[in-house]
């Protein structure tokens, strides 16, 4: 692998082109964690998410802030 950086390792997204899809875990409802069960883009402008829901994927559902 070569120019790799920080960031490198995780897909670029597809709707904006700038920012990088990061995982995000969850707990489930036993309290197990579910690792990589929602994927949000870095670029606070584009806001893309893809969430999986039991093999279900989800996309482009904002992820709300909390004000
Ligand atoms: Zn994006």
């Amino acid at each position: 692998m070569d120019g790799t950086n920080g960031e490198a390792r995780f897909p670029n997204c597809k709707k904006c082109g700038a920012g990088v899809l990061v995982p995000l875990s969850d707990y489930g409802q036993e309290g197990a964690s579910v690792p990589y069960k929602a994927w949000a883009c870095t670029n606070p402008d584009c806001g893309f998410s893809l969430r999986i829901d039991k093999g279900d994927v989800t996309y482009g559902r904002k992820i709300q802030q909390k004000q």
